[in-house]
């Protein structure tokens, strides 16, 4: 095995290598890489396992549904595209400062097959995983997700004190729509407000289907003033809109009410708080923004 220098790169001889680790790698490998079903930590135990007998500075898994990285302009990488019965997995990417031998390219190519199984399941699993917490009518997160992200940032709260606002949103009178176009209209238009109240948010809020036409937004690290901002924002987008239904243009409102969190409150006491909000919107015009102060 070459000394490594400044100016002559390491070599490896990887067959004595894998001689060394006892020719267990692959099959540690096999195993440890069992014990995940996320793709992250997959490639996190694989780059653990590999990285005495292939030293590297980068490695990258790339879902196929993702779009590719660019090619380093500073370090030597190497690229491969996993397959399993013609589908295509993603691509694992490996850099470093200095180039990889033929010999360390074919053991690579070797315990990749260790990975392949592994991340098929992971990426399965984290297929289910986000339809399981999606809602199909209008592709934003549903009710189980909420409690769990809620949950979440509740928890922040107590433990460092960022403020934590919610809004919640329901459609005018929508029962006419439906009475007037039919459910799958209602449930165009339903999919739109959603659309369009997702575009008014920042990327660190998040938006839930909470009920038949009742979304809640999430504001993280936002005060009461802030979540009226946004509820008014989204007030005026949703007024301004029109949804294209059986060959008319079809216009709703929403009204909504916003809550932020108080010391000691409960995901329950806050989403009441919110709701308490949004009646007295309802009962006091509609198409009007309700903050609990
Ligand atoms: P308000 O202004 O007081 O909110 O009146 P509203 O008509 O919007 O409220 P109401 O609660 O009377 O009616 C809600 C309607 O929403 C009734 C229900 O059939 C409809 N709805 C609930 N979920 C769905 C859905 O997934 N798709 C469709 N198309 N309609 C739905
Ligand atoms: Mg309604
Ligand atoms: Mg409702």
């Amino acid at each position: 095995m070459g000394v490594p220098s400044a100016a002559t790169p390491r070599t490896f001889d990887i067959a004595e290598r894998l001689e060394q680790s006892g020719g267990t790698l692959l099959a540690r490998l096999l195993s440890v890489l069992q014990t995940s079903l996320d793709t992250t930590e997959i490639m996190r135990l694989f780059g653990h396992e590999i990285t005495t007998s292939i030293p590297y500075d980068e490695l990258q898994f790339v879902r196929a549904d993702e779009p590719p990285l660019p090619f380093s302009e500073t370090l030597h990488e190497c690229r491969y595209q996993l397959n399993l019965m013609g589908r295509a997995l993603g691509v694992v990417i490996m850099r470093r400062r200095y180039p990889f031998t033929a010999a360390e390219l074919e053991a690579i190519e070797n315990l990749l097959c260790a990975l392949i199984y592994p991340v098929r399941n992971a990426l399965l699993y984290e297929d289910a995983l986000r339809t399981a917490l999606k809602d199909p009518v209008t592709g934003i997160n549903n009710r189980t997700a909420l409690d769990h992200h809620l949950d979440q940032r509740i928890a922040e709260f107590t433990r460092y004190q960022h403020p934590l606002t919610v809004i919640m949103f329901d459609i005018d009178h929508f029962k006419e729509i439906n009475d007037c176009y039919g459910h799958i209209s209602g449930d165009t238009v339903l999919a739109a407000v959603a659309t369009r109240a997702s575009q008014c948010t920042r990327s660190s809020d998040v938006i839930f289907r909470y009920g038949g036409e009742e979304f809640l937004v999430i504001l993280s690290d936002t005060e009461l003033a802030g979540g009226v901002l946004l509820a008014e924002r989204i007030r005026q987008a949703i007024e301004q809109m029109e949804v294209a239904v059986a060959a008319e243009k079809v216009k709703v409102t929403v009204s909504l009410g916003v809550a932020e969190i108080t010391v000691n409150e409960l995901r329950s006491e806050l989403l009441e708080r919110a709701d308490a909000q949004l009646y007295a919107a309802k009962a006091t015009g509609r198409n009007k923004v309700c903050p609990a102060y």
